[in-house]
């Protein structure tokens, strides 16, 4: 159980309009959680004060080596007007699978879900409720010590901040074309692949920016050793229906594993449909391109939720998949996951979690 102290702001901002389309990640709410780590003292000082700047030291050791953990979910406002969390325990082992890997201490998992849930009930009132909208709830942890030197930090601190987020397309589910990248790769076996950091988007920018340039949205990686076997698109896990298989790369150690990718594994294997999680190489994949054995293609996420794929481009050769729109099984996970996120279909599994 945390001790949390409330210091909230007596300066309310005015919420967005009811027709304002809430940019992903561009306006934030009144407060946010926040906690001090020091070695030897553990976590204290649990607060939840006005959102605004923090002040830090500019040799704080975050800004230069990196060491730096973030997670990503959304709270869903109800029908019968509840607020939900979806699967947040996910979250918080997975927060402490990359706190391991980059050197932070561990948060507790009790306490990660209060911390979460205890900001998003003060700011209840803005989540927004209009379909496809949502509360982003972005966890973060950062290395602070003033100090010039590599080594693991010895303060944190460990904060949540909230935005109201409209669909993650205008239209509903689009259709996005992804670009198959075969000269930078994002991550590594052994490197910092699987866990959730700045780092490894970092990493990911200058073939994002090429795959614009080139008019494609999204980048998938390959693997970085051999730059043969598929791995994900660097903020959504990938999904391939071949010959009526579900099918998508097993978690390798340079793959984030997603939430959404777990529940997508799991809906599909209640509704029957045969999943693997293996190996993909991108020659398997051209191939099933060339003979239209590729039926559907979709990214998973927390964002986006499914993302249906319209093109893919390797090489020189672009696919398109099926007619270019939005696969069935695509469409019907989306309506199921976001069903379940929003209370409208049963949750017999027990994914989400009321705040109240
Ligand atoms: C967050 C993230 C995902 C998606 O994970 P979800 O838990 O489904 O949101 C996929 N890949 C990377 C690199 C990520 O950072």
């Amino acid at each position: 159980m945390l001790n949390i102290r409330y210091e909230l702001t007596k300066n309310p901002k005015a919420k967005p309009a009811a027709d304002d389309p809430l940019r992903f990640g561009t306006i934030f709410t009144d407060h946010m959680f926040v906690m001090n780590y020091e070695t030897g003292k553990g976590w204290f000082d649990a607060r939840i004060v006005p959102y605004g700047e923090i002040s830090l030291d500019p040799s704080a050791m975050v800004f230069h080596y990196g060491q730096e953990m973030f997670e990503g979910m959304k709270a869903y406002r109800t029908e019968d007007n509840r607020v939900l969390l979806f699967r947040p325990y996910k979250n918080a082992e997975r927060a402490n699978n990359s706190n391991k890997r980059l050197c932070m201490p561990q948060i507790p998992e009790e306490d990660f879900v209060e911390a979460c849930k205890a900001v998003v009930k003060v700011d209840q009132d803005w989540i927004p409720t209009k379909p496809g909208t949502s509360l982003y709830i972005r966890p973060f942890m950062i290395a602070t010590d003033p100090f010039l030197g590599v080594r693991v930090s010895d303060t944190y601190l460990f904060i949540v901040i909230l935005s109201p987020v409209g669909p993650y397309y205008a239209e509903g589910l689009n259709p996005v074309k992804i670009w198959i990248e075969d000269e930078y790769v994002r991550a590594v076996k052994g490197g910092i692949g699987e866990a959730k950091t700045g780092g490894n988007y970092v990493a990911s920018l200058a073939a994002q920016v090429k795959a614009h340039d080139e008019g494609y949205s999204q980048v998938l990686w390959l693997d970085g050793r051999e730059r043969k076997y598929i791995e994900e698109v660097g903020a959504m896990n990938i999904f391939f229906k071949i010959n009526g298989t579900i099918v998508t790369p097993m978690l390798n150690g340079s793959i984030l594993p997603g939430v959404t990718r777990n529940s997508v594994i799991e809906v599909c294997k209640s509704w029957g449909l045969p999943v693997e999680e293996r190996r993909i190489s991108v020659d398997e994949l051209v191939e099933a391109g060339r003979t239209g054995a590729l039926e559907e293609c979709f990214g998973s996420g927390t964002a986006a939720v499914i993302s249906p794929v319209s093109h893919l481009r390797f090489e020189n050769e672009v696919f398109k998949i099926g007619d270019g729109g939005i696969g069935p099984v695509s469409q019907k996970l989306y309506d199921t996951i976001t069903g379940i996120q929003l209370g409208k279909i049963a949750d017999d599994r027990n994914w989400t979690v009321e705040v109240k």
